[in-house]
């Protein structure tokens, strides 16, 4: 068998979309499993498969919340029950064991669209 690593391409199955994930596959095992997982019209972009997560000019705010859930080995973020000890995104982390049981803690991201008179000129940012 092969060892060598392979790039393998899936399209997304969504009728028109055209975005493609692309992953290295370690060898013709791995991408074999790959195929079973995405193969055959199962992939699909963020866009078709968690259209409720995606930030768009409709849908400007999105928040995420979990709290903190104690466990015998720990503590654990989590939304319905116990997850990850540390969650992190862009600008934050958090760590579990810092918080009291049932913390709860709030992700937000905002999109905040210019005004079209603040939207610079392709041809001005292009002298710049
Ligand atoms: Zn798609």
């Amino acid at each position: 068998m092969s060892r060598r690593a392979q790039t393998v391409r899936f399209k997304c199955s969504h009728e028109g979309c055209e975005e493609y994930a692309l992953y290295t596959a370690d060898d013709r095992k791995h991408a074999a499993r790959l195929y079973d997982t995405y193969g055959n019209g199962k992939y699909k972009c963020v866009r078709h498969a968690h259209p409720e997560e995606v930030l768009s000019a409709d849908s400007l705010v999105k928040t995420y919340s979990m709290k903190v859930f104690k466990e015998r080995h720990g503590m654990f973020w989590g939304v319905d029950k116990a997850g990850s000890g540390f969650v992190f995104g862009p600008g934050f982390k958090a760590y579990a064991d810092d918080f009291p049981e049932g913390t709860e803690i709030k992700i937000s991201a905002e999109v905040i669209i210019p005004k079209p008179n603040q939207i610079p000129n392709i041809n001005e940012r292009g002298r710049e």
